[in-house]
């Protein structure tokens, strides 16, 4: 934990409907970050967060007939992708009306909605039954969550026994301090991010909601270059981008992910997680 900074709800709300045409215009509809395999990696920013996105499915080990949660499931990629090549059923929730509204429209244009289905719902307080989900991805949404231990008690009560739980989180390598305290400090508020958590956080925490921490991949070095490609396309953008968002707010965005790529933080983990077997069951 860095700071006591926390957005609230209705802020992450209001952050999704005003920088969602920003994002889409500047890095496409994959609303997490992408993974390059290595420096002399060719992939577009399409290519590369797809990439992220099919790692996660391949943990969830799912397939026709599973039912999988996407909790914070943005413009509705993710879910589509998902049930597309696995034959899972994908419920997906978020907080923004306006984006499962645009992920409706999506899973219906690409004929899935036999599939893939999306609802507003906080995972604060999650509207589904016990033992209801085979798996639950979650790819870069609980940065934005208040309350994890509550959070990840709302997931281990929707996740059968054996289920897995595939999530990406933005964290810190060390409490930081000076120079990477406020790049950290400056990110997070740009960003709407909740307190960033160390390592050793991530295990106990799981394991108080019942779930057993199978995989953990720092992925820092892999999905860095993300923040890159968005300040080159600011660059390259810029002349359709100042009318609309002024050239203030354009230069801060350029230097906070700038000082963070030259601090390295925030680090980025790929988390696997099994649901333990429930008591009394
Ligand atoms: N997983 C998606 C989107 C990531 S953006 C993708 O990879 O493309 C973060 C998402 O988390 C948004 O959809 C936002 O609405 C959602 N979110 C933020 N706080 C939430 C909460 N408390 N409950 C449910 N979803 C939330």
């Amino acid at each position: 934990m860095v700071s006591s900074y926390t957005p609230t709800k209705e802020e992450v709300v209001e952050f999704y409907e005003n920088a969602i045409p920003l994002i889409t215009r500047l890095v496409g509809v994959n609303v997490h970050l992408g993974y390059w395999d290595s420096a002399d990696d060719t992939s577009t920013v399409q290519e590369a967060t797809d990439r992220l996105t099919d790692m996660m499915v391949e943990r969830l080990r799912v397939g026709p007939g599973s039912r999988v949660l996407d909790l914070g499931c943005g413009l509705g990629m993710p879910a589509v992708r998902l049930a597309r090549t696995t034959g899972a059923t994908v419920v997906g929730v978020a907080t923004s009306p306006s984006l499962v509204a645009e992920a409706r429209a999506r899973a219906a244009g690409e004929g899935l909605t036999d599939l893939v289905s999306f609802e507003v719902a906080d995972a604060l307080d999650l509207p589904f039954p016990d033992d209801s989900f085979d798996a639950v991805l979650a790819i870069e949404s609980i940065v934005h969550m208040p309350d994890l231990p509550r959070v990840f008690g709302q997931l281990g009560r929707v996740l059968r026994d054996g289920g897995r739980f595939v999530l990406t989180d933005f964290f810190v390598k060390e409490p930081p301090e000076g120079r990477r305290l406020a790049a950290v400090e400056a990110y997070r508020r740009l960003a709407l991010n909740s307190e960033l958590l160390v390592v050793e956080d991530y295990p106990p925490l799981l394991r108080s909601a019942g779930f057993h921490l199978t995989e953990y991949l720092d992925i820092t070095r892999q999905t860095d270059r993300h923040h890159r490609e968005m300040v080159l396309a600011v660059q390259r953008q810029r002349a359709e981008l100042e009318p609309v968002y002024g050239p203030g707010m354009l230069d801060a965005f350029i230097s906070v992910f700038e000082e963070c790529l030259e601090v390295g933080e925030p680090g980025y983990l790929l988390l696997s997680a099994e649901r333990m077997a429930k008591a009394g069951g």
